[in-house]
């Protein structure tokens, strides 16, 4: 059977059918709640036990202390795998999957986030 002949059938059967592609980044598809983003961090609940950095596979969490005793939280979505598992082994829910996915830039600093606080 001809390329032609093989495409016709095919073409056919989509005819009244919802199109299954969208016009991305124009129009958006609705995320699944469990969608997986980017980290969100809020440091107030933060206790600096630093168990999101122990259970983080990729080192994308590094939490620490600065010369005057505050708590210091890093987080780099270059390296982070959107596994989740942060947000679960954090025991005061500073920590949650946001659903920001589009996260291309071509400056490397953009990808790191720091805090600086209290505790
Ligand atoms: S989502 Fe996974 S890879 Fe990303 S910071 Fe959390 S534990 Fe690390
Ligand atoms: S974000 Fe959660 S797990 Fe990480 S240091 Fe703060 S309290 Fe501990």
């Amino acid at each position: 059977m001809s390329l032609p002949g093989k495409l016709l059938p095919e073409a056919l059967k989509t005819l009244g059918k919802d199109r299954a592609t969208v016009s991305y980044p124009k129009n958006k598809r609705t995320l699944p709640d469990r969608f997986r983003g980017a980290v969100e961090f809020d440091p107030d609940p933060c206790t600096g036990c630093g168990m999101c950095e122990r259970h983080c596979a990729a080192d994308a969490i590094v939490v620490g202390t600065d010369d005057d005793g505050n708590v210091t939280w890093e987080y780099d979505v270059a390296k982070c795998m959107f596994c989740g598992q942060c947000e679960e082994s954090c025991p005061t829910d500073a920590i949650v999957m946001g659903k920001d996915f589009e996260l291309a830039d071509s400056d490397r600093e953009s990808f790191e986030e720091s805090y600086t606080f209290e505790r």
